[in-house]
């Protein structure tokens, strides 16, 4: 199969929409990454996002529509208090919200389950996307399964070349991290995966806020996660990569910002010792302290947003580099570093350093 990658021309759009229609895969910008899209209800349109991602199949999709009228035929029932609340605040948006399924939505859809992910995206052209194709439009991010997601039309090509009908070069996305998940279909909103729609933002809208605790830490075995995307490694560079955090927890005083520098290079000058390639994350405010490996800013410290935005296109380029060994220094936790940690802790094992 040959592969079209087109700018989002009028002409480009409507070529897309048929495609999704008739049941074909096409990669598309969305305001947090870029998404592999294929008609929802359509089984065997599905299927085939899954083989282009090698992605297990019981790992479930985001369904994405472009207006409210699109949520009525997917779900079993009428949105309760919560939903509501936070679909007013936040659709269209990086928020997915998981209801109880409506019989038309397939199990291919849901990986099995009895419930729905459903998204409203603000970027125009993912919103004009989904409103041409006239269906539902199911849609992971378009790398391949256990990859860093892509944040540009470029990494959806290197990924996904030969394997689906065509991508729209919408430039680089926005926000850089997946959408936020919160599952409303129990009595206590619960978030399943943080993004740019931060807790402290949720509990604005909502006021009591459960967090998942597969969030927080790797999974033990004995648990069964909620949403079974959870217990897959994801965001995986190739290299092995270590997170080097404060003790303490503290990301502001410069002691424990020094030790943490001190560390990160430590651990690299004896990998490089041993020969090895060696990438190293640091910021805009630690660069100088660096002067072997290969060194990369992720942006400033002080701007999460950038920070957010950088994350995966520089884990994609530590793979084009061949690192073997990835060494990064760690973010405050609260809101967007939330998400941050959260996948740079995936993508490391949760292998963490304290000092
Ligand atoms: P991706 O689109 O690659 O970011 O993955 C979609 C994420 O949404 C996965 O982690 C899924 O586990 C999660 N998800 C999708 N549908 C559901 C659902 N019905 N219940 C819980 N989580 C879901
Ligand atoms: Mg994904």
């Amino acid at each position: 199969m040959k592969t079209e990658l087109l700018f989002p021309t009028p002409e480009a759009l409507a070529r897309a929409g048929e495609l999704l229609r008739s049941g074909e895969v096409v990669g598309f910008p969305t305001e947090t990454v870029y998404g592999l899209g294929a008609n929802a209800m359509d089984e065997a349109a599905v299927e085939k996002i899954f083989a282009a991602k090698g992605r297990p199949g019981d790992n479930p999709l985001i369904v994405h529509i472009a207006d409210a009228d699109g949520l009525a035929p997917l779900i079993a029932s009428e949105p309760g208090p919560h939903a509501r609340a936070l679909m007013d605040a936040f659709w269209p948006g990086p928020l997915t919200l998981i209801f109880p399924k409506s019989d038309l939505v397939p199990y291919g859809t849901t990986g099995g389950l009895d419930t729905v992910a459903v998204r409203m995206p603000s970027d125009p052209v993912a919103n004009r996307l989904i409103a041409l194709a006239g269906v539902p439009v199911a849609a992971p991010s378009a790398n391949t399964s256990g990859r860093p997601s892509p944040t540009t039309a470029q990494h959806v090509l290197q990924d996904m070349d030969g394997k689906i009908e065509m991508i729209i070069d919408g430039g680089a996305v926005g926000i850089g991290v997946e959408s936020t998940i919160v599952d409303v279909s129990v009595d206590v909103p619960t978030v399943l995966r943080p993004g740019a729609i931060t807790m402290e933002m949720l509990k604005a809208v909502l006021g009591e806020v459960q967090i998942d605790p597969a969030i927080l830490g790797p999974m033990s075995a004995d648990v069964r996660p909620k949403a079974p995307g959870m217990k897959y490694k994801h965001y995986a560079p190739k290299a092995d990569l270590t997170l080097v955090e404060p003790a303490d927890g503290d990301m502001e005083s410069a002691d424990s910002l020094e030790r943490m520098t001190r560390k990160v290079r430590q651990l690299a000058e004896e990998k490089l010792a041993e020969g090895f390639r060696v990438g190293i994350i640091c910021t805009d405010e630690s660069r100088g302290q660096y002067s072997n490996g290969l060194v990369r800013s992720i942006g400033s410290r002080k701007k999460r947003e950038t920070v957010a935005h950088n994350l995966y296109g520089l884990l994609r380029e530590f793979d084009d580099l061949k690192a073997d060994y990835i060494f990064s220094e760690s973010f405050p936790q609260d809101h967007l570093g939330q998400a941050i940690m959260n996948r740079l802790s995936k993508a490391a094992g949760y292998h963490i350093v304290k000092v």
